[in-house]
């Protein structure tokens, strides 16, 4: 009885949203993650994609994007669930910047229904989230890819630890700049944490994959400390 006042107080006070517009979900939309409007409008990734990092390609002439092309990667296999455009930029935005940290539930939940075949074959020990720098963390006070981490962990199983990597340089954010400086901005930005566990398969976890320089600077930090096996699991990733 507690339980179930509980939960419906939590409702009224938390109600459930469509993180593509932030409108309140009422009656058959209450247990969908999307709105009707939205759930037309996001793009769920699908069709052919770039071997390595999951974003999609057009041309039949290649099995990697121009991204992963040429470039030695420290990821083995990327999946991102969306395409980074339409409601998922501003959901993202929200998600990241304004609090909305709700959605972490429902973004993991459709993001692992539409993957689930991958991260099964994949099998990884434990997930951890890209981690955001300490100060940064506390000024907004949560970190977006471990709020989707942690939920994520809950639906595969398989536990999450925020704490063996850490991000020891404050870095500028990477929009904008080219790879050669990306790479810079991030270069000797992660290391790992103290574990006495070891890892061989760890899924490495963002909220948006753009050129992946992000996700490979962490990973390599990850397989130098554990020689694990890393692969990259996002909500979004660039159209290219
Ligand atoms: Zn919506
Ligand atoms: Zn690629």
């Amino acid at each position: 009885m507690k339980k179930e006042i509980s939960g419906a107080f939590k409702r009224i006070l938390y109600p459930a949203r469509c993180p593509g517009c932030d409108g309140i979900l009422h009656g058959y939309e209450s247990d969908r993650v999307f709105c009707d409007t939205c759930v037309r409008l996001v793009r769920p990734v699908s069709g052919r994609v770039c071997l390595r990092c999951g974003k999609p390609i057009v041309t039949m002439m290649t099995d990697l994007c121009r991204d992963c092309e040429g470039v030695d990667h420290a990821v083995i296999q990327g999946r991102s669930a969306f395409l980074y455009t339409g409601p998922m930029k501003t959901a993202m935005y929200r998600f990241k910047y304004s609090g909305r940290r709700v959605y972490a539930r429902p973004l993991a939940r459709v993001s692992f229904e539409n993957n689930k075949t991958w991260l099964s074959d994949v099998a990884p020990d434990v997930i951890v989230p890209v981690p955001m720098y300490a100060d940064k963390k506390k000024a907004r006070g949560y970190n977006q890819a471990e709020e989707f981490a942690k939920r994520l962990s809950v639906l595969m199983s398989i536990p999450m630890e925020p704490d063996i990597l850490k991000r020891v340089k404050n870095t500028i954010p990477q929009k904008g700049l080219d790879r050669k400086n990306r790479q810079k901005n991030l270069k000797n930005a992660f290391k790992i944490g103290q574990s006495g566990v070891k890892f061989e398969c760890v899924l490495l976890v963002d909220d948006i994959y753009t050129t992946g320089t992000t996700v490979n600077e962490a990973a390599k930090a990850l397989v130098e400390g554990f020689g694990c096996r890393v692969f990259s699991f996002c909500i979004c990733i660039g159209a290219g």
